[in-house]
C-alpha cells in the first residue's frame, strides 16, 4: 500500500472507501498464506480457487461491474489497483479478484447468458479463454477451430487450442473459432459440456493454474444464445477485451516486481541492522532508486490505459498492447536486477523472488507475445497517424529540388 499511496491525488474518482477496501484486500492476502511453488500443482490450484471464492464472497469479483448487473460500480482503476496488490503477494493471484476473462460476457453476450455467468463469476467461478492454436497465438486471424451446422440450428465446434491457462479450474470457456461461414467468432461453452477434453503440460512459470491443451470434439453451441458478439465479430471482441484486460495484467506484473523491490530493500536494511553488512553499497542503492522510478512510471501508464478503456477511448487498444509489453519487461528487468542483491537466498526453489522471476517470464508470452505487441503498436502508430503529425515535420519531401533525405531519424 505504501507504493500506491502517493498515487492517491492522481485518482480523484476513488473514494476513501475504495482505499480502505484495497487495504483490506492486502490484509486478507497476508492472512491467506500461499503454499510454496514446490508443492503439487493440484494443491496450489485448489488454494487459488479457494482464495478467489473467499474474495468473491467479500465482493472483490464484481467491484467494477455496473450496479444494474449486481456489482459495486466502482471505477475501472480500482480493479487495476487490486491487481497490483494481488501481484505484490503472488503473481499466481492474478485471477483472485475481478471478472478476469469473464468480462467478455459483460458487454457482448445476450442478457440471459450474461446474467447466468455473472452470477457464477460473482460466486467465484472462473472463465477461461481459448484462442491460441499450434500455428501461433500471435496470428489469431488464422485459427482453424471450426463450427459445423447441426440439427435444430446448433453448431458443433471441433479443434485444438494450445498453451491455455486455467484448464482444470475454469467453469466455462470463451472459445474463438470459425463459424460455418468461415468468419472468426467467439462463444461461451460450459466446461461441463460434452466434447471438451484437456491435457496438462508443466509450465516453467505461472504454474498455479493448470495449463496446456484444450481439445474440442463437436462441442455444442447455440448460436442464438451463446455467441459473444455477433457472428464474425470474434476479432473485434478479442481486441476490445484485451484493451481492458492487458493493463490489468500489467498492473499485476508491476505489483509482483514492486513486492520483490520491497523484499530486497527490507533484506538489505535488515543485514545492515544486524551487522551482516557495514553499509548498503551504491550499486544496490542505485538499483533500488532506478527500479522504483521505472516501476512507478510503468504503473502510471497502465492506470492511464485503464482510464482510457473505462472511458471507451479507442486509444486504449494501442496503449494496452505496447503498455503490456513495456510494463511486463520493466517488471522482469527490475526483478532480474534486484533479486541478485540478496544473493543465492533468493534463488531457492521456494523463494518468492525466484518465483516472481519465473512467473514474469511466463507473462512475456501470456496475453500477447511482446515483439508482436510492439510490432502491431508500431503499425497502428503509422496507419492511424493524425494529419497534423505530417504538418509539423519540416523534412523536405523528395519532389523538392536538391532535397536530401536523412538516412535515419
Ligand atoms: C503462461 C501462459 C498462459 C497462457 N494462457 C493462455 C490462455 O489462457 N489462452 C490462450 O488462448 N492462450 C494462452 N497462452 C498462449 C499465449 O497467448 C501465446 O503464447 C502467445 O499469444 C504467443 O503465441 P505462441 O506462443 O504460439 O507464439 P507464436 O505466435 O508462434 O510467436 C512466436 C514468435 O514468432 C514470431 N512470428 C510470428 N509470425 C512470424 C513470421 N511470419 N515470421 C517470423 N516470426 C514470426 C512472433 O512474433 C514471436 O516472436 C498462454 C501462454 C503462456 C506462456
Amino acid at each position: 500500500m505504501d507504493w500506491l499511496e502517493p498515487l492517491r491525488p492522481l485518482l480523484p474518482d476513488l473514494a476513501s472507501d475504495d482505499w480502505a477496501r484495497l487495504a483490506r484486500l492486502d490484509a486478507l492476502l497476508d492472512q491467506l498464506t500461499a503454499p510454496g511453488p514446490d508443492v503439487a500443482q493440484a494443491v496450489r490450484s485448489a488454494y487459488l480457487l479457494q482464495v478467489r471464492q473467499q474474495l468473491a464472497g467479500a465482493g472483490y469479483a464484481t467491484l467494477t461491474v455496473p450496479a444494474a448487473h449486481g456489482g459495486a460500480a466502482r471505477p475501472a482503476v480500482s480493479q487495476a489497483l487490486s491487481q497490483f496488490v494481488c501481484g505484490w503477494h503472488d503473481l499466481d493471484l492474478r485471477d483472485a479478484t475481478g471478472l478476469g476473462h469473464g468480462a467478455l460476457l459483460l458487454g457482448a453476450a445476450g442478457a440471459a447468458v450474461r446474467d447466468r455467468w455473472l452470477a457464477r463469476l460473482a460466486a467465484g467461478d472462473l472463465v477461461g479463454i481459448a484462442a491460441t492454436e499450434r500455428h501461433g497465438g500471435s496470428r489469431i486471424q488464422e485459427i482453424t477451430t471450426r463450427a459445423t451446422l447441426a440439427p435444430r440450428g446448433r453448431w458443433l465446434i471441433s479443434g485444438e487450442k494450445t498453451w491455455v491457462s486455467r484448464l482444470g479450474e475454469s467453469a466455462g470457456w470463451v472459445v474463438f473459432f470459425r463459424d460455418p461461414d468461415g468468419r472468426v467468432s467467439a462463444a461461451i461453452i460450459d466446461a461441463a459440456a460434452p466434447g471438451l477434453q484437456w491435457e496438462a503440460i508443466q509450465p516453467a512459470g505461472l504454474a498455479g493454474w493448470s495449463w496446456g491443451v484444450l481439445r474440442l470434439h463437436q462441442a455444442p453451441v447455440n448460436p442464438g444464445t451463446d455467441l459473444i458478439g455477433s457472428p464474425g465479430a470474434g476479432l473485434a471482441v478479442f481486441r476490445e477485451h484485451f484493451a481492458r484486460f492487458r493493463p490489468l495484467v500489467t498492473a499485476t506484473a508491476l505489483g509482483a516486481a514492486a513486492g520483490v523491490h520491497a523484499t530486497v530493500a527490507e533484506a538489505l536494511a535488515a543485514r545492515v541492522r544486524v551487522g551482516m553488512l557495514p553499509r548498503v553499497r551504491d550499486n544496490a542503492l542505485i538499483a533500488l532508486g532506478r527500479n522504483y522510478a521505472s516501476l512507478t512510471a510503468a504503473l502510471l501508464a497502465s492506470l492511464a490505459t485503464v482510464a482510457l478503456g473505462g472511458a471507451g477511448d479507442v486509444r486504449a487498444d494501442l496503449w494496452a498492447r505496447v503498455g503490456k509489453a513495456y510494463g511486463v519487461e520493466t517488471a522482469l528487468s527490475a526483478v532480474d536486477e534486484l533479486a541478485p542483491l540478496v544473493g543465492a537466498a533468493g534463488f531457492t526453489a521456494d523463494s518468492p523472488l525466484a518465483k516472481a522471476r519465473a512467473d514474469l517470464a511466463a507473462l512475456r508470452y501470456a496475453d500477447g507475445i511482446h515483439d508482436s505487441l510492439y510490432r502491431s503498436g508500431g503499425k497502428t502508430l503509422l496507419t492511424d497517424r493524425p494529419e497534423q503529425v505530417t504538418t509539423v515535420t519540416h523534412l523536405p519531401v523528395p519532389s523538392e529540388q536538391d532535397a536530401v533525405l536523412p538516412t535515419s531519424a
